[in-house]
């Protein structure tokens, strides 16, 4: 393509906001084969609600929601921000929740936060860190922590002085048209993959949902940048789609990263194009723009 076919393919994509850094993005796009979605807040809308407890303990929901509420105001991550919201509903100054001081607060990412709260050590995340922690997981929570998978929400466990009390199950549904564009994109004989930090089971459901079959789940941000590596070696040209700061080492390494124009700031700094509209539907787009600029035309 000559210098001006990149500078309008550039100038198009800006005005459809698909924000394309530089020609040489242009170029790679159209041999791609393999998309790298990361799971929260790209495949998934990203706002993430709680929609069903189950209590363990013979606690008060109020008493319950208060002390998880208390931890999970230190945190970042929009897990902790779907809690925070659901506790509001449990207390009578929604705008300005008095919510007790967490001493000695500690998030551990990618499993969840630790503090403690009016004397008692919360700890709340997933399976994997409630076994770093010497807790136990009761059958019933077990149980539910498989259902609310199944359907692919997560499940987060709420441990009390060393007990699960409870489990939360959160959920954060696909973005409208992530199917279509999964399977426009199977047409284009380009495989998709799904990488997220979360459990397998949540991460198999949502897969199945969207018309994905290979997925890695429970990846930290190197494993993440690992797999498109791997696949790299393997012979594909691979672009990774996502939002977070845990998605930068991939989209760094990717042949592409595309970062969700609403994601964080190190995402978009990570990417080599910006999906400003937010929308799914822009990764094919991005591809036909590089496919029309580059394919020749004999
Ligand atoms: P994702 O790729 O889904 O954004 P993360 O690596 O951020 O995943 O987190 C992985 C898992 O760790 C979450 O699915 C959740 O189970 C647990 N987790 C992380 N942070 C928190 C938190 N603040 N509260 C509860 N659970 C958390
Ligand atoms: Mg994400």
């Amino acid at each position: 393509a000559t210098p001006t076919a990149v500078m309008v393919g550039t100038g198009v994509g800006a005005s459809q906001g698909v924000l394309i850094k530089g020609g040489q993005a242009l170029e790679s796009a159209h041999k791609v084969n393999c998309i790298i979605f990361d799971k929260t807040g790209t495949l998934t809308a990203g706002k993430p609600v709680v929609v069903n407890t189950q209590l363990l303990k013979n606690m008060a929901l109020r008493e319950f929601y208060v002390l998880l509420a208390a931890t999970e105001v230190n945190s970042e991550h929009p897990l902790a921000k779907s809690i925070v919201e659901h506790a509001k509903g449990f207390v009578e100054d929604k705008e300005n929740p008095a919510w007790p001081e967490a001493r000695d607060f500690i998030a551990i990412t990618g499993h969840g936060v630790k503090a403690i709260v009016e004397n008692k050590e919360i700890i709340v995340g997933n399976k994997s860190l409630m076994l770093d922690q010497s807790i136990a997981i009761p059958l019933e929570a077990e149980d539910m922590l498989a259902k609310v998978e199944g359907m692919a929400q997560t499940g987060i466990l709420v441990s009390i002085d060393g007990e699960v009390a409870g489990v939360v199950a959160i959920s954060d549904p696909l973005k409208p048209g992530a199917q279509e564009v999964i399977s426009i994109l199977k047409s284009m004989k380009i495989r998709s993959i799904v990488v997220t930090g979360d459990n397998w089971g949540t991460a198999k459901s949502i897969a199945k949902e969207v018309g994905i079959e290979t997925i890695i789940a429970e990846a930290k941000p190197e494993d993440k940048a690992e797999k498109v590596r791997d696949l790299q070696a393997s012979g594909y040209i691979v672009a990774m789609v996502g939002d977070g700061i845990n998605d930068s080492p991939a989209l760094v390494a990717a042949d592409v990263g595309m970062a969700i124009g609403a994601g964080t700031d190190i995402a978009i700094e990570a990417a080599d194009i910006v999906l400003m509209k937010n929308n799914l539907e822009d990764v094919i787009t991005a591809i036909d723009l590089s496919r029309k600029t580059f394919s020749r035309i004999r």
